[in-house]
């Protein structure tokens, strides 16, 4: 077995808690396959962002500093982990099942030509990957043939690594063709907020269609997300009738999260909202239909109107936490 080679994604020069699960992810595969952790930091002034991928106990870190890399873009930097696998006798490419993540793998396995499994959740012992199909409700077994496997990981279903043993950084160039540079980058309209993102919040507060408008979101969802220092998020119905933006969406087709607490407050429980939210450990629902299948998966449901019940619970934990 070569080694393995996680791409680290960054996030304003630092590695968010996406990139910590690909290298914990990245060090369960070369424990059981063998070989050696590689982490592969890429862009431009890496100094910072690679000493802090050093702190993970990998055996090196590749940092490729190239003005080209300056911002994300998919052409350039699949063109340089490509360079990178080939380079350093990597066998398993991996990272996280970002926006980059997805945007970039099958472009980097298109290169290589060679066959990539996605959101796989687990590595077995013989070399073959857990990823779940049918919106979660069957786990495949996947071989990937070729000299090199490419795989994105599900966020939800590794822990984040923690510091370890520092890290040798090497200086990796890379060439880059005139036809891996033709996508320019424009300009990057983050979403702001002060709230913890999907991704790193430990409590999620999600909201259906029994909130019925934006403006109920504003008036009896959010207190209760501020109060408890959640995340936001939503099904997919309430999104798509424009109560609130499209990248609070949890479910299938939106984010994949698994918290500590989420609450799902008017959502019936399709099986796509279930797809996105049932690995949460505790996870209570409040709807004042005691038919609702959300029920199915609650650990604390809460037969309510939630216009009532909502506001109610909002102002005893503000309650709690003033003593
Ligand atoms: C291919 C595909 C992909 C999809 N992907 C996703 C996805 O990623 N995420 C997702 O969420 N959905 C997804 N869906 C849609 C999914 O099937 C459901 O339509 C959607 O999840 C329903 O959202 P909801 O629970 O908010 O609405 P509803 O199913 O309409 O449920 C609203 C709930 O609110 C309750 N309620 C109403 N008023 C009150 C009140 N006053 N107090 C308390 N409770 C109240 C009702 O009893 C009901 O249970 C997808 C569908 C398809 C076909």
């Amino acid at each position: 077995m070569g080694n393995v080679l996680v791409y680290a994604e960054t996030k304003n020069g630092h590695l968010p808690k996406s990139t910590l699960i690909a290298i914990q992810a990245g060090k369960e595969a070369a424990g059981k396959l063998g070989g050696d952790v590689l982490v592969a930091v890429l862009g431009a002034g890496l100094e910072s962002a690679a000493q802090e991928a050093a702190g993970y106990g990998a055996a090196k870190v590749l940092a490729v500093d190239n003005p080209a890399l300056a911002n994300y873009l998919a052409d350039a930097y699949a063109a340089a982990l490509e360079q990178l696998v080939s380079r350093n006798e990597v066998s398993l490419l991996l990272a996280t099942s970002t926006a980059q993540g997805k945007d970039m793998l099958p472009r980097v396995a298109a290169r290589l030509n060679v066959g990539m499994a996605s959101d796989i959740v687990g590595v077995n012992d013989d070399g073959t990957f857990q990823r779940p199909m049918y919106a979660g409700n069957a786990i495949a077994t996947v071989s990937l043939d070729g000299a090199v496997q490419v795989v994105s990981v599900r966020g939800t279903a590794f822990d984040a690594a923690h510091p370890g043993d520092q890290s040798p950084v090497e200086q990796a160039d890379i060439s880059l063709e005139a036809a891996d540079q033709q996508m320019r980058f424009v300009v990057f309209n983050e979403i702001k907020s002060d709230r913890p993102t999907l991704a790193d919040a430990s409590i999620v507060i999600s909201g259906g269609r029994g909130l019925k408008s934006g403006e109920n979101f504003k008036e009896y969802l959010e207190p209760l997300v501020d109060a408890m220092g959640a995340a936001m998020g939503a099904s997919r119905a309430a999104v798509d009738a424009g109560f609130v933006p499209n990248d609070l969406q949890v479910g299938q087709t939106g984010k994949v999260v698994a918290p500590e607490l989420y609450f799902a407050v008017g959502i019936s429980g399709a099986i796509q909202h279930l797809a996105g939210m049932k690995d949460s450990k505790v996870i209570v629902s409040i709807n004042k239909d005691p038919e609702a299948p959300i029920f199915n998966v609650s650990d604390y449901g809460l037969v309510a109107d939630l216009f009532q019940a909502v506001p109610e619970l909002t102002e005893e934990i503000k309650k709690l936490k003033a003593e």
